[in-house]
């Protein structure tokens, strides 16, 4: 939805910004950093899952990134974390005749001892939940539920309690184990990884399968009965990871903050280009356009590369935890941050702009309605509800947010999959996004 904005409400001082963030964005959008940015790392790096070597590597080298592109106060802030890894996984039908299913574990699940048992298969989330206990005790429950295409991306969002609850819930009522078709539009034979909240070794072992095996036993369970064995090796080591933060500094407001961010890891099996190699380019190349402007923009700007948004760890952190160590360790600050956005939500092309509530119709809003117009973006009437992973910890603690709204109609074709790779990412969507974002940001550090 588009509201009116009125060319004639920006003058004198807020007409140079609005110059200023109009430049940016035609910059970005003739800017080739990004997607160079996003070969590099993911073909330096590859897989980045948090608080491995390449994670951790990926981040050392971002600093070295973020000097070159004239940031300041460059730092790693690190945290401790419970480093998991699964191997050798596998996931097969023994009866009626012996076949391997295309699987992967669920990220924070574990197994000691490969697993067999009769099959309890439910069409969707709900059934498996409405199940009469008898139906899921002793038995290795299959959830064939499938991921609808949204162009919001809202249909994951609404089923991934599926995957993060799915096995504490399959505990409760004693089954062996819990497989899910993966959380993907995909027709693709990839298994999706993800996160399930951390239950340690009491939970039951929980995987993914690709979406044509799904169907495979969907079939098979309507032709008689199905036993499955799973198997999994579960390497959990005492590790760490860091958010890496740098700073854009203001000439006359140097202490307020605007924060932009992105997270640095990614899941074990593509390359994390999309999820968020696309992001950090976007975040990284909207700061780097600015911080080489002749003149600083009159607040700060911080740009944070969260080491960990995609895993859950042991209670009391739970689910983000490098940004609830970021708001614990800046916890004296964060009143001084005026508002924070992520990019996080695939490589599409940016559509619409969120803002905080009392900002929906603002002077602001009036400035950058102009600026983003061109690139197809229009500004949402309704308030920003989350500004993404991350940032709802910052929003927990009080930081307005913002939030861009991308196309996410082929986003689940490669979240957490295989084929999330430097090859999907679109290189004209990366450049609007990096062209919005630099305008905007621009917008937010100079407005009166
Ligand atoms: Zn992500």
């Amino acid at each position: 939805m588009v509201f009116p904005v009125h060319a004639e409400s920006t003058r004198g001082f807020a007409s140079d910004t609005t110059r200023v963030a109009s430049q940016l964005r035609d910059s970005g959008l003739h800017d080739g950093f990004a997607y160079e940015f996003v070969r590099e790392l993911t073909t330096r790096f590859g897989a980045r899952p948090a608080g491995s070597e390449n994670a951790n590597a990926a981040i050392s080298w971002g600093a070295d990134v973020l000097r070159s592109a004239g940031l300041r106060n460059v730092t790693i802030e690190r945290f401790p974390l419970q480093g998991w890894r699964a191997e050798n996984t596998t996931v097969e039908v023994v009866l009626p005749q012996r076949q391997l299913l295309v699987a992967t574990m669920l990220g924070g699940s574990f197994m000691s001892e490969p697993v067999e048992a009769d099959m309890a298969y439910f069409p969707s989330y709900t059934d498996f939940l409405m199940a009469s206990p008898g139906a899921v005790a002793g038995k290795i429950v299959v959830v064939g539920q499938e991921l609808q295409r949204t162009r919001s991306g809202a249909a994951y969002s609404a089923m991934v309690s599926a995957r993060s609850l799915g096995p504490s819930e399959a505990r409760k009522r004693g089954a062996k184990a819990f497989v899910m078709r993966s959380l993907s539009t995909s027709p693709g034979r990839f298994a999706s990884s993800g996160a399930t909240a951390w239950a340690g070794p009491d939970t039951v072992p929980s995987f993914s399968i690709s979406p044509p095996d799904t169907l495979q036993l969907e079939r098979l369970s309507r032709m008689g009965p199905v036993r499955l064995r799973v198997g999994s090796s579960v390497k959990v080591t005492e590790a760490s990871s860091g958010n890496l933060v740098a700073e854009v500094t203001g000439t006359h407001e140097p202490d307020r903050f605007v924060v932009i961010a992105a997270h640095a890891d990614s899941w074990e099996q593509g390359t994390g280009a999309i999820d968020d190699g696309f992001g950090l380019a976007v975040v990284t190349a909207a700061v780097r356009l600015i911080a080489q402007l002749p003149v600083p923009p009159r607040r700060s700007i911080r740009v944070i590369w969260f080491g960990a948004e995609e895993v859950s760890q042991p209670a009391p952190v739970g689910d983000f935890p490098a940004a609830r160590a970021y708001a614990s360790q800046h916890r004296d600050e964060v009143q001084r941050f005026l508002i924070a956005g992520e990019s996080d939500w695939g490589g599409g092309r940016i559509e619409s702009l969120s803002l905080p509530a009392n900002r929906v119709s603002s002077d602001i809003a009036a400035q950058i309605g102009p600026v983003l117009r061109p690139l197809g973006i229009s500004l949402e009437r309704s308030a920003v509800k989350t500004g993404g992973p991350d940032i709802s910890i910052l929003q927990n603690a009080g930081v307005p947010a913002f939030r861009f709204n991308q196309d996410a109609t082929n986003l689940f074709d490669v979240h957490h999959n295989p084929d999330d790779v430097f090859e999907r990412v679109d290189a004209d969507a990366l450049k609007q996004n990096v062209a919005a974002w630099a305008a905007w940001v621009w917008m937010l550090a100079n407005a009166s």
